[in-house]
């Protein structure tokens, strides 16, 4: 993971001032670095019963969707509110000012099918946590969120079942 590691740029007072953002872009433009972390994770659960990946908006769709291709599972996305068109529940959640709201289509997922959340970034968790809520609503079950970059010191780990949590790099 070192050439990964050695891609993310860090981004200082971006979306707002304080907020150190991880870009990853520089990754997804050297594909032996995106390949890397697709063959890690598909490594990583190649023995896990899992039966759809759920990429949250935006960059999990980067990630989730190769990686479901490879690992020949369906792909479902988790968008930001308004921009699904057919049936759909919600789930809103507070952010660190104000709120957001995520959706996902009704038959995105069956009741019982065990699903593997990705995204490129665990943060405070309140996303994948309303995530988790989401396909809950659904009836399917999570067995896993794979995250490329986790925030260590933002401690989101503790808002989601912690045995379920996986994290290429830690910061
Ligand atoms: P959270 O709900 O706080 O875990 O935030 C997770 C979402 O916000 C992820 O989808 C990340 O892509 C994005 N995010 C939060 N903080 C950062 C950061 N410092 N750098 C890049 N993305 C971030």
């Amino acid at each position: 993971m070192n050439l990964v590691k050695s891609l993310i740029r860090d981004v200082p007072d971006f979306p707002v001032k304080g907020i150190i953002f991880k870009d990853i872009t520089p990754v997804l433009k050297d594909p032996k670095a995106l390949g890397m972390i697709i063959d890690s994770f598909s490594e990583m659960y190649k023995g896990e019963k899992i039966d759809a990946i759920v990429g949250i908006e935006s960059r999990g769709f980067i990630i989730g969707a190769p990686l479901a291709l490879k690992m020949n599972l369906p792909f479902v996305p988790i968008r930001k509110i308004g921009k699904l068109p057919f049936d759909k529940i919600k789930v809103s959640y507070k952010l660190e000012y104000g709120e957001a709201t995520i959706e996902i289509h009704t038959d995105a997922l069956v009741a019982g099918q065990r699903v593997l959340i990705v995204d490129d970034l665990l943060a405070t968790g309140g996303t994948t946590a309303a995530s988790i809520e989401l396909i809950e609503k659904l009836g399917a079950e999570v067995v896993k969120c794979a995250f490329v970059i986790e925030l260590g010191f933002l401690h989101g780990r503790d808002k989601l079942p912690a045995d379920k949590v996986d994290s290429l790099i830690t910061y």
